[in-house]
């Protein structure tokens, strides 16, 4: 169940504000408020999808297409597509999601280290 009132659900109503790095008609793309390195930026679906499990079940191909490509635009306008960068969609408890919104992670600036730190 989506819940209208999630943080990404508010920034895409414009009631909170955020730094917007891309917007198209089905993505929206703007900077972590916690940045865990130089580039952190959060790319999001415009539509109401609780994780990356919910989006491939119900979103349009139109949707998935433009999440991806919203995503590779990001990297470019953020400098990091030639020196590489991570792509994270935490999902569901175990993921350690905490916005029910999907949103992506694009990290990179810097050598990111190990993908999943150990116990
Ligand atoms: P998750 O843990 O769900 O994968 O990631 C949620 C992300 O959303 C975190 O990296 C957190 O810093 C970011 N975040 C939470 N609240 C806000 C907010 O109000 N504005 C922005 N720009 N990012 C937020």
């Amino acid at each position: 169940m989506y819940d209208d009132n999630n943080i990404f659900a508010r920034i895409l109503r414009g009631e909170i504000p955020c730094k917007k790095v891309h917007e198209d008609d089905h993505t929206l793309a703007f900077e972590d408020i916690n940045p865990k390195a130089p580039v952190h930026t959060l790319v999001i679906p415009k539509g109401k999808y609780v994780s990356a499990t919910d989006f491939a079940e119900k979103a349009t191909d139109a949707e998935i297409a433009a999440l991806m490509r919203a995503v590779r635009k990001v990297a470019a306008l953020k400098g990091v597509d030639a020196s590489g960068y991570r792509l994270i969609a935490n999902t569901g408890v175990e993921g350690g999601q905490e916005v029910p919104h999907l949103h992506i992670h694009v990290l990179g600036g810097r050598t990111l280290g190990a993908m999943v730190p150990s116990k």
